[in-house]
């Protein structure tokens, strides 16, 4: 069931167009097979990059798409309503781009840039520690300065694409404090650097989650993006934007869950009727309806923000918090729609309520986004 969606160009119409189909041939037919099977979409991201649709926010000069985030969002989430795991991929690889972009040097980004936009460099974004993840500014792997360069010792934790990925946006300690970390930009093959083995998640079973173990790994000082402690101040800037993604991801999997349940609601019968000619079941699936719709609003009105130059900090905070609990909640429903079939793995709904978990909870757990929100106000 396509979504009915507002876009602002003809040209805006054709990418959503030519998402949707890629995302039928390429990603429908396997998903269920490697989600259930742990299996990594081998190929996958190089053609999703062939396509343009791993740089559609950056801008054209670099490579990049040169899309609005109203639209690329929107992308993301069709990608999202297919497969959760690959979406995550994607808004991360963009998220790991970012530093590099806002605050790189024109060296730094004529010589890395183009190979990210292109999508043949997939990227990983490596802020969380084990005892450093709401609290980020408790982080403790070091990049102590060394000749022309910097030691990088100590563990992260929990990053998407881990072991997978070909560059790694960094965030180190260099000093004390909140002020003393910085940003750099890792090869993933640096001598030194070594993966833990992926995580045992609940869900996006595809795409690995692992720790990083740096060893005395020797980077070269060019490697520094930004200027030193101004790590913090550019994990967050990049955060706001990978906000936006999440929301949107989560989006796509309430859409997804919200489709099967109409269709399924339509099919099963109980007492002489299909199911959605029960009220009560009925009004369940207009709740999830207006609860997709409000969050897809949601974070439209902040993408639109960001495009017009405006602040959206908080906008994309609270886009997060509506959009995952929205998933939360349409996901868990969806499964209730299926009854005794929706607990089972025969139908994708139970997939989508694992999925929808995450959502609440990396790039800044919902707690942490009403902080954002009230400290706002405050
Ligand atoms: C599948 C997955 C993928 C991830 N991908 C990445 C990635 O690519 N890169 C990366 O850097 N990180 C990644 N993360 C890490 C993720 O961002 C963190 O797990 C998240 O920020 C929460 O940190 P934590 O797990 O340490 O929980 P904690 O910070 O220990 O929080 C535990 C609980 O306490 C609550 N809490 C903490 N502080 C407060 C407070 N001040 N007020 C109220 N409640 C509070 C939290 O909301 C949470 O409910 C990923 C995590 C997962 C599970």
């Amino acid at each position: 069931m396509p979504v009915d969606r507002l876009l602002p160009s003809d040209e805006s119409r054709e990418l959503i167009a030519l998402t949707c189909d890629i995302a039928d041939k390429v990603l429908d037919p396997i998903v269920d097979e490697h989600e259930r099977d742990e299996k990594y979409p081998e190929g996958v991201f190089a053609q999703l990059g062939q396509a343009g649709l791993l740089s559609l926010p950056q801008p054209e000069e670099w490579g990049g798409g040169g899309q609005t985030y109203e639209v690329y969002l929107q992308v993301l989430e069709e990608i999202a309503a297919r497969w959760a795991a690959v979406a995550v991929a994607v808004s991360v690889h963009s998220l790991s781009s970012h530093p590099l972009l806002a605050y790189g040097t024109d060296e730094q980004k004529q010589r890395w840039l183009p190979g990210m936009l292109s999508g043949s460099q997939i990227g990983a974004y490596s802020l969380s520690e084990p005892q450093a993840g709401s609290d980020a500014a408790a982080l403790r792997c070091s990049a102590t300065r060394s000749g022309d360069g910097y030691v990088l010792n100590g563990s992260k934790a929990w990053i998407t694409h881990g072991g997978k990925a070909d560059f790694y946006t960094l965030f180190a300690r260099t000093g004390e404090g909140s002020r003393g970390v910085s940003c750099f930009l890792v090869p993933g093959n640096l001598d030194g650097l070594t993966f833990g083995k992926p995580e045992e998640k609940m869900g996006l079973h595809a795409v690995p989650t692992t720790s990083a173990f740096y060893d005395n790994a020797l980077l070269n000082a060019d490697r520094l993006i930004g200027s030193e402690g101004q790590g913090l101040s550019i994990a967050f800037s990049a955060l706001d934007s990978g906000r936006l993604g999440i929301a949107a991801v989560a989006v796509g999997i309430a859409q997804a869950a919200l489709n099967e349940a109409v269709r399924y609601a339509n099919e099963r019968t109980t007492f002489g009727r299909k199911i959605i000619d029960h009220q009560g079941l009925g009004f369940l699936l207009a709740d999830m309806a207006a609860a997709v719709v409000s969050a897809r609003a949601t974070y439209l009105d902040a993408a639109r923000r960001r495009d017009a130059g405006l602040t959206y900090s908080t906008h994309a905070s609270v886009a997060k918090l509506i959009a995952t609990d929205a998933a939360m909640k349409v996901t868990t429903d969806a499964v209730q729609v299926f009854g005794g079939a929706g607990y089972t793995r025969d139908y994708r709904v139970e997939r989508f309520m694992r999925e929808a978990k995450i959502t609440q909870i990396f790039e800044g757990t919902n707690q942490i986004q009403r902080m954002v929100i009230a400290r706002a106000m405050g």
